[in-house]
């Protein structure tokens, strides 16, 4: 096999698969080395994926479970899951999807050197092991991804303690379970396994459950969670967590100092993950870092030329980088574009969509409420609720609301924030609004097709000039 490249990718997950994707198409010639058994990364193997098959299985018994209202008989017994085919049918949405990535690196002519790479001086990758040779590249670019971290003194065990490497995989469904952290991942478990059947609290250092989105979702998320049987302790930090052959010991915090004591069948830490840089060899290459992610501009170069970085595992320098699949592969196709030589634009990071496929379902783009008045905007704001949706009462959801954020004085729409059915594919059309600078009036006079969910979209934007037709 040939060992000179035009680039090599590092890491084959929804950055660098798609970088490599994108750089084939530009006449490059890629290698791609991963050190899993199939491509795909974090999204596919561990991440995205497997949570969102075990999300379509809670809403399946979810709707089977409320067969009565629908009219359909069952026989007697009471609606229950069996874990060995929800794993089984997970195992094989993986097991496809991760195979068709193969398929396109094929189609593409794309080489996928198995083996851990290491940075191994100008132009040079060492693959140390695996399929142990040198790499010659004239551009490298480093998606190497992110990890599952804990916290200080919470030691993860993998069977009582586990992070969502573990959750995804359960072969049973714990009849209690502790979720540290109210993040997408948190709350996405806390979804999948109460409508499973288990008793689930979760515990948020912060005052809200999913602290980055408005607050009105974050409140409209407890109320609905409190509703379902799932217990929300916000304002409270796990302090010690004893795993033992039963369960797991866990004391808890509260904001005004008082200690509270739980015990469950599994603890999973749910608070963020770190960036993936082990063995890599980026310091040793001159690469600058910051907080152990790599540090890049926003043409997403490292501080050593022709090596670049996408993904989790860089920061930008600006706060918060989302660690996101979606962010991922348009930062893969950014640079794949950047290195063929072509015009490119640096992202605009306020622009980008971020789901949550909890139920009630969370969809959101652009300046919360409270951001957009802290970057000084006048802002005027608009709600429509989803239950007053024929299309909604049809399908028996109608929890949740369409939320938008605009600036008072040119009427731009600066932020839509939406919980509710289908808010992870309505907020597509806010993405779009976003990107061609939408004014608020513009999308009055969008035309939204009845019945639909997507009527709450139009219908928030005449509540934000104070005149829902439906309200
Ligand atoms: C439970 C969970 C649910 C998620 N759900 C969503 C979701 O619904 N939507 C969404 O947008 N995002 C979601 N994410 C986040 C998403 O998975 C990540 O943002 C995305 O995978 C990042 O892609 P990446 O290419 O940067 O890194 P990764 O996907 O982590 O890929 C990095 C790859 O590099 C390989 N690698 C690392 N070091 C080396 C080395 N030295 N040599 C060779 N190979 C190496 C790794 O094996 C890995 O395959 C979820 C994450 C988790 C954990």
């Amino acid at each position: 096999m040939p060992n000179s490249y035009d680039v090599v990718i590092v890491g084959a997950g929804t950055g660098g698969y798609v970088a490599a994707i994108r750089c084939a198409q530009l006449g490059k010639k890629v290698a791609v080395v991963e050190k899993q058994k199939a491509l795909g990364g974090t999204c596919l193997i561990w991440g995205c994926i497997p949570t969102k098959a075990l999300l379509e299985h809670a809403h399946a018994l979810k709707v089977i479970s409320a067969a009565k209202e629908w009219g359909v008989t069952l026989p007697d017994a009471r609606p229950a899951i069996d874990m060995n085919q929800v794993q089984s049918r997970k195992d094989r949405i993986v097991t496809g999807l991760t195979k068709g990535v193969e398929f396109l690196f094929k189609k593409n002519k794309i080489d996928w050197i198995k083996g851990t790479a290491r940075l191994a001086g100008k132009g040079k990758v060492e693959i140390v092991e695996g399929d142990t040779q040198t790499l010659e590249a004239r551009d490298i670019i480093i998606a190497t991804g992110s990890t599952a971290r804990s916290v200080p003194g919470i030691e993860i065990d993998h069977t009582r303690i586990i992070t969502s490497d573990e959750a995804i995989a359960l072969k049973d469904v714990p009849r209690t379970l502790v979720i540290m952290g109210s993040g997408a991942v948190g709350v996405e478990f806390a979804s999948i396994y109460r409508r499973f059947g288990s008793d689930v609290t979760i515990i948020e250092l912060l005052p809200r459950l999913v602290p980055v989105e408005d607050e009105a979702v974050s409140a409209e998320l407890e109320k609905s969670f409190k509703k379902q049987g799932i217990k929300s302790l916000t304002g409270t930090k796990v302090t010690k967590a004893v795993a033992s052959a039963n369960g797991v010991d866990i004391e808890a915090q509260t904001a005004d100092g008082k200690t509270q004591k739980l015990a469950s069948d599994i603890l999973l830490v749910a608070t963020g993950r770190g960036p993936v840089t082990t063995g890599l060899g980026a310091e040793d290459a001159g690469i600058t870092m910051e907080r152990g992610y790599i540090k890049v501009d926003e043409m997403y170069r490292t501080s050593v030329p022709n090596i670049s970085a996408i993904g989790d595992v860089i920061t930008l320098g600006t706060g918060m980088h989302p660690q996101l699949a979606h962010v991922s592969s348009a930062e893969g196709i950014a640079v794949a574009e950047r290195i063929a030589g072509e015009q490119v634009r640096p992202i605009n990071y306020d622009h980008v969509p971020s789901c949550t496929y909890c139920d009630p379902e969370i969809g959101s783009v652009g300046l919360t409420e409270a951001e957009a008045r802290q970057r000084g905007y006048e802002v005027r704001v608009g709600s429509f609720p989803f239950g007053v949706l024929g299309r909604a009462k049809m399908a028996g959801e109608g929890e949740g609301f369409v939320k938008i954020v605009a600036d008072k004085k040119y009427d731009e729409i600066l932020g839509v924030h939406m919980i509710g059915p289908r808010s992870t594919e309505l907020v597509a059309e806010a993405v779009l609004a976003l990107r061609l600078e939408c004014t608020v009036e513009e999308l009055i006079k969008t035309i939204h097709a009845h019945p639909t969910f997507s009527e709450a979209v139009g219908e928030a934007a005449h509540a934000t000039h104070g005149a829902a037709i439906h309200l």
